[in-house]
């Protein structure tokens, strides 16, 4: 009689495979398909780190820019409200389309920004944080955790309107009220040529950005901190500074005590200076204009785009993630020419793990919070072990890395994420 004779490492890892059964959910993912290159990670991702271990139970939206365009952009729609009535999304990266998409997708109309469309229909914030794995260090020397940036995405400089002052003369600003009382003040009076700008916000909607921030704090029991310019704007930004103030006090104070975190105000130079000094580790709330500049800033800092999370939350408790990075146009063009590409697939991984271990935590499933965490480590490992795609290989300090291709990354991955379960 043949009797094969497996080594004993292999015959337990056999052993164990056969009686794994697969990770259930109870409520499905909402889940929006993407473009390019992000399209292609999409489906190795689920195919090679997802399905062999879940029994994936999403609701599926392809936002694929052909997709958008057969539909007339609805199918947009019809996934951010999909995502009110389940609570949780995962988002590949899309394009949105410019005059060059036009003959490449033989569209109708230039579609809008998905995330714009979406960003108006759940309303809130973006968080963006790094990924954080030894061997790609950050350039400032004292930060050893995460800064999350929470950038308000309403208003200010970019729903302006501004004025070439073309010689002397009387700028005013002027409100009339609807039983027609006026308010005026003086912007400037002019003896030659100049500019004047302005600019508007919502108590509404920095009211929703509060709530996210403060929200998003005690989710993953961080200190807030947020900054403006109050000492010389008294009334604009002193508004934003009071609204934080009074929602914190009236809604959070007991809850953060509890938490053991706190909420932080100070002025935006000061807060800049404490950042570059600070540890990491809590979330940093930014005006508009602010988080735009410094979310840039401290990406780059920390290394790289694609090894950043980002997750809008809404006031009213919705999540959807996504990759911090675009569709990466340029790869998905080497590829369609038969070449080999190398693309950073950890955001997007990232993004489905986020979504995984939310969509965990509502429905009480700890295999599957546990699954995320997993699936987080082994991706951070397979880094930390050497191998990597070709944009970290260039960065990191480790020596000697492998620089794999974006087939190959992934399936790494799912090599170190076996042994690990
Ligand atoms: P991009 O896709 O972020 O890529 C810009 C460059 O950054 C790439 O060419 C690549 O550099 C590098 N890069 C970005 N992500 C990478 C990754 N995961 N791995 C390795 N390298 C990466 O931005 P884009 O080329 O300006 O935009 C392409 C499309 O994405 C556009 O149609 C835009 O509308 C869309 N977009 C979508 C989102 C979203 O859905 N959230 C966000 C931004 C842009 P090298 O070429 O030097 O390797
Ligand atoms: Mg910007």
């Amino acid at each position: 009689m043949l009797r094969i004779v497996l080594p004993q490492r292999a015959a337990r890892s056999f052993q164990r495979r056969r009686t794994m059964e697969k990770i259930k959910m109870k409520t499905p993912l909402v889940e929006m398909d993407g473009d390019e290159m992000t399209r292609i990670i999409w489906q190795m991702i689920k195919d090679e780190l997802l399905s062999p271990f879940i029994e994936l139970n999403t609701e599926y939206y392809d936002l694929g820019l052909k997709h958008r365009n057969d539909t007339d952009d609805q199918v947009t729609v019809d996934a951010a409200e999909a995502t009110k009535k389940y609570g949780v999304a995962v988002k590949c990266a899309t394009i949105t389309p410019n005059a060059a998409r036009m003959p490449e997708y033989n569209l109708k109309e230039m579609w809008k920004s998905p995330n714009g469309t979406i960003r108006a229909i759940l309303d809130g914030t973006v968080f963006r944080a790094p990924i954080i794995v030894k061997g790609i260090e950050p350039y400032v020397r004292t930060w050893k955790k995460p800064i999350t940036i929470a950038r308000h995405a309403y208003g200010d400089v970019y729903k302006n309107v501004e004025m070439k002052i073309p010689g002397p003369g009387k700028c005013e600003l002027v409100y009339t009220g609807e039983d027609g009382t006026e308010m005026r003040e003086t912007v400037h009076e002019y003896d030659g040529p100049g500019i004047a700008q302005g600019m508007h916000n919502l108590n509404a909607s920095i009211e929703s950005f509060a709530r996210s921030c403060l929200n998003y704090g005690l989710d993953t029991k961080q200190d807030v901190w947020f900054a403006t310019k109050d000492t010389i704007s008294k009334k604009y930004d002193h508004t934003f500074k009071d609204i934080f103030q009074e929602i914190f006090e009236a809604e959070y104070a007991e809850r953060y005590k509890e938490a053991g975190i706190e909420y932080f105000y100070t002025l935006i130079d000061d807060a800049v200076a404490r950042v570059m000094r600070s540890e990491g580790g809590y979330i940093w709330a930014c005006k508009n204009y602010d988080g735009d500049v410094m979310s840039d800033m401290v990406a780059t800092a920390f290394g790289s785009l694609a090894m950043m999370t980002s997750v809008l939350v809404s006031p009213h408790g919705y999540y959807e993630y996504e990759a911090a990075h675009g569709t990466v146009q340029r790869h998905y063009y080497k590829h369609l020419a038969g070449e080999e590409t190398s693309t950073n697939s950890v955001a997007t991984i990232f993004a489905w793990t986020g979504a995984l271990r939310k969509r965990g935590e509502l429905d009480g499933s700890r295999e599957l919070m546990t699954f995320a965490d997993k699936l987080e480590a082994a991706t951070l490992k397979t880094i930390e072990d050497g191998k990597m795609t070709r944009d970290l290989a260039l960065l990191t300090t480790l020596p000697d890395p492998v620089v794999c291709t974006t087939e190959q990354f992934i399936r790494e991955i799912r090599k170190t994420l076996e042994k690990s379960l």
